[in-house]
């Protein structure tokens, strides 16, 4: 049995109701649709709506005949292609003639034998459902057509609007770099109050614009897939004591009360990307304390589900600020959402924080989950897969043995004890001018290469205790002159730095394979390049005693 929307339709016309009906027994068994009318002019009328695989027409009929009916058909654009057989009890050539003239494809003479009647009309029959089969096909060949060219349309926009943002956050990244390390350099002088409150003021902005800058670049990033997560051990009780300090002075500044707390089953030792999880609960941390006039906050950690491999931990962060109204709740994932943008200009922030949260959540195989209600506060968590570490997690990267141990600001702790002979390769003269004066700030004396070329030639022609490396220099670039340096007899163990604007995912990995010790991203963090340059010169120098 053929649907009833698959069959197709006969449309029979002859003014005698007796031979109307004895035709439409006979293409009973055809099992299609049989449409009956008794006048040319009623089926004119069902020809403007309706699509007919072939049309039986009488020829005398009163009021329009056959061949009227049949000419007005033609005229009509929806039926100047339908087969029409007419059908006659008069044996007449000129007829015939008359008719296969205006488009008949066949001319029965009545009664005609009901197997014959039948197969010719099955042959117009199945030929209509090939037609349609056909026009289907190429229908949705064109909508496939259609839909690759948009999704390559699409893909290619992605592309370049990845590579764009990628390329500004480059550009913007390195006049940053001279901004906040200059107002470093300059706020670790002796200086007037009022000069230092307008520095503090360049600082706190230079910071939020790089903040924002880093937002965008990595929401560009997990829209393009373009995203990798790093597996690395951690400690989940260091991460949350950390997050506890920073935290719980931010909150008191505010007024409120914060409590951070891992569940006594929680595993210590994990594998995942720590800095990416703290990014999100920073986030939502955040945001916890923007949004709270008073109460407290707090951040919980618990666990859902835990095999011996691995264990799926609830982070919760719970505060007694304004809440969220259910409409808003789904609304505020999106990137640049905001509740109430007026509110916000209040609190800063560009709607990034959360649609970022959310996609490293479902980057890690994760879910998010909030409970808000207006005016008592809300409930942020996220669930994620971790994987357990048997052996107990190490810190990424080792500190400076002076300022770790003093824990306190290096460009304030005047000359270190050991003096270091500093190569910098790097291109950009105010970059150039911050690392000389922020190394100098501890006695340690460095040589400027502008180009990859130089640095080879100096670090030939002179021992160094630590080479800075930036990567992107005219001429040979930082990958270029490292493994040229590498080359040089008696070189290969001279720590080298990476120093780079670009903080593409991979970046830190292509500058490890190239034989560097360690990747400084810029804007530098000045602390921590002092940090760095001393350890690494301290490690070296030690393994070189053979005391490593
Ligand atoms: P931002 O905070 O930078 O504006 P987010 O994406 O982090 O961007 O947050 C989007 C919006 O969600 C905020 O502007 C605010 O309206 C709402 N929101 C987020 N967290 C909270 C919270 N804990 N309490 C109330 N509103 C919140």
């Amino acid at each position: 049995m053929t649907s009833n929307e698959d069959k197709a339709k006969i449309l029979i016309v002859d003014d005698a109701p007796s031979k109307l009906l004895a035709t439409a027994a006979v293409l009973d068994s055809l099992d299609q649709t049989i449409v009956s009318v008794t006048s040319g002019a009623e089926a004119l009328r069902r020809l403007l709506h309706d699509d007919f695989a072939v049309i039986l027409l009488d020829v005398n009929m009163p009021g329009l005949d056959g061949f009227e009916t049949a000419e007005l058909i033609r005229q009509r654009k929806r039926s100047e292609h339908t087969p029409i057989i007419f059908l006659t009890a008069f044996p007449d050539d000129a007829y015939a003639a008359k008719g296969y003239s205006l488009g008949a494809v066949d001319y029965i003479l009545t009664p005609a034998a009901p197997e014959v009647l039948r197969s010719k009309v099955g042959v117009f029959v199945d030929l209509y459902h090939k037609t349609e089969q056909i026009k289907r096909q190429a229908d949705q060949r064109v909508l496939l057509a259609q839909e690759h060219a948009a999704r390559i349309a699409a893909e290619r926009a992605n592309v370049a609007k990845s590579q764009f943002l990628t390329n500004m956050s480059h550009e913007l990244r390195t006049p940053m770099t001279a901004i906040i390390g200059m107002t470093d350099l300059a706020l670790s002088e002796e200086l007037p109050r009022q000069v230092r409150e307008y520095l503090h003021a360049v600082e706190t902005n230079a910071h939020l614009l790089l903040e924002l800058l880093n937002e965008i670049l990595d929401l560009s990033k997990l829209e393009a897939g373009k995203f990798t997560l790093e597996t690395a051990p951690f400690s989940l009780r260091r991460m949350i004591s950390e997050l506890r300090q920073s935290f719980g002075y931010r909150a008191g500044e505010r007024g409120l009360e914060f409590h951070a707390a891992v569940a006594d089953e929680a595993p210590d030792a994990l594998l995942g990307d720590s800095l990416r999880m703290r990014q999100i609960i920073m986030n939502l941390l955040a945001n916890a304390i923007k949004f709270t006039e008073r109460g407290r906050v707090s951040l919980r950690v618990e666990v859902d589900s835990a095999t011996a491999r691995e264990a799926w931990l609830r982070f919760s962060v719970t505060d007694t600020g304004i809440g969220i109204s259910k409409e808003d709740q789904e609304r505020i994932f999106a990137p640049f959402t905001q509740v109430d943008a007026s509110t916000a200009r209040l609190h800063a922030g560009a709607g990034l924080g959360l649609a970022i949260a959310s996609e490293l959540v479902r980057a890690m195989g994760g879910f998010r989950c909030v409970q808000s209600e207006l005016g008592k506060g809300s409930t942020f968590s996220f669930t994620v897969p971790l994987q357990r570490e048997p052996s107990r997690a190490e810190q990424r990267s080792p500190s400076s043995p002076d300022a770790a141990a003093k824990n306190v600001n290096p460009l304030k702790m005047g000359p270190a004890e050991s003096k270091l002979r500093v190569l910098l390769a790097e291109d950009t003269p105010t970059n150039q001018l911050l690392v000389v004066h922020t190394l100098k700030k501890r006695g340690h004396h460095t040589e400027v290469a502008p180009d990859g070329r130089s640095a080879v030639e100096l670090a030939e022609a002179e021992n160094f205790d630590v080479i800075l490396m930036d990567l992107q220099m005219p001429g040979m670039d930082g990958f270029e002159a490292t493994a040229a340096i590498r080359a040089l007899p008696g070189k290969d163990r001279v720590p080298i730095i990476a120093l780079t604007a670009h903080t593409m995912v991979g970046d830190r990995e292509r500058c490890l394979a190239a034989g560097m010790e360690e990747y400084l991203p810029k804007p530098l963090d000045l602390r921590k390049l002092i940090e760095v340059v001393e350890c690494r010169a301290h490690v070296a120098s030690h393994r070189a005693c053979g005391n490593s």
